[in-house]
């Protein structure tokens, strides 16, 4: 049986260890829970690798030196289910803790001695006009996906953290100009990548925010704002592309879970949440930093520590 057909077997009625989420977070944890011997499934909402497979390249994943983030993630799925690891393909919608957690999804249910919750984070909406509307039509969230649509086509990007340089550097590729527009003239993003900063293609647009997309059947413009509301200009691109932070997919877990004022799960140090049994890692939880090493890390320890959880339970 190859990998895949392992992994597409019936998963177990009772899992010992139920992770949720496909990401770097949740597919480490799986491989550190199977490894230990323990029945394994994972929930996953869309394709494997999260966030981190929309990355056009990673830099700072050790070891592996820039590696396009699709194929990192694509080499950790195949070794997750070389161990033997269930997947199934849903949404969680709620969790009902007990002796056995219960997961409610949109394929039906799912039972568990312990939890791990890796539903990462999506990209934060602007919420201006236009921007639901033009969505899939300039409108974009992810470089990698969208980028060569845009070939010799002027484009605005939105944000001055880390993502919006790194996919801004990628989409110079395909655009004629890049408008960077942020709404402080300081950028938060780490310094090795402010060069694209200086990069003759590039106009930067600060202190300004977006305002409004521009578009019938697809974008036309971008109206920006300057702080302080002093002027307005109308930017000419064709696309749009938003990269103004994340938020966390743990609304299935509001009820149940102790979380932050922004919706991040509160976890102690060992990545306990507020139910035993329960453990949290990745970009869902509150922590001090999203990166792709960061995510695999904390999975590894909250399967670690779950294995320790089910052995005091004496679950076998
Ligand atoms: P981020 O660091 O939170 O930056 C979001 C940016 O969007 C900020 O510059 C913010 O402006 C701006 N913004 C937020 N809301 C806005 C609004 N309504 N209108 C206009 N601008 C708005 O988010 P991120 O870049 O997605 O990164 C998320 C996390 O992943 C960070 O911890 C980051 O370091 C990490 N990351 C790391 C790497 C790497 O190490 N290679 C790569 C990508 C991401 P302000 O600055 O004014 O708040």
């Amino acid at each position: 049986m190859d990998n895949l057909e392992k992994s597409k077997s019936t998963p177990p009625a009772v899992a010992d260890v139920l992770i949720i989420g496909a990401g770097p977070a949740g597919l480490t944890a799986a491989l550190y829970a199977a490894r230990a011997g323990r029945k394994v499934t994972v929930l996953e909402q869309l394709g494997p690798g999260g966030q981190a497979a929309t990355t056009w390249r990673v830099d700072n994943y050790p070891g592996v030196p820039q590696v396009n983030g699709a194929d990192l993630m694509a080499r950790l799925h195949d070794q997750v289910r070389g161990f033997g690891v269930h997947f199934v393909s849903g949404q969680a919608l709620g969790l009902e803790p007990g002796e056995l957690h219960t997961v409610r999804t949109t394929e039906g249910f799912l039972s568990a001695h312990a939890v791990i919750i890796a539903t990462g984070a999506t990209p934060r909406r602007l919420g201006i006009p236009g921007e639901l509307e033009l969505r899939g039509r300039g409108v974009s969230y992810c470089a990698t996906c969208d980028g060569a649509f845009f070939k010799g086509q002027p484009l605005a990007v939105i944000g001055g953290g880390n993502t919006a340089l790194e996919e801004a550097e990628f989409l110079l590729r395909f655009a004629s100009k890049i408008y960077l527009v942020h709404r402080r003239t300081e950028f938060r993003a780490d310094r090795c990548v402010q060069g694209i900063l200086q990069h003759p293609q590039v106009e930067v647009v600060t202190p300004y925010t977006p305002r409004e997309i521009h578009g019938s059947e697809t974008v036309s413009g971008l109206l920006v704002e300057e702080r302080g509301g002093q002027a307005c200009r109308e930017l000419d691109v064709k696309g749009v592309f938003i990269f103004v932070g994340l938020t966390p997919q743990t609304e299935a877990f509001r009820e149940v879970l102790t979380l932050d004022p922004a919706g991040y799960i509160v976890t102690t140090t060992d990545f306990a949440t507020s139910v035993p049994g329960v453990f949290a890692a990745g970009d869902c939880r509150v922590n001090y930093s999203k990166q792709i090493v960061v995510a695999a890390g904390e999975g590894a320890v909250a399967a670690v520590v779950a294995e320790r959880y089910l052995e005091k339970k004496h679950v076998k």
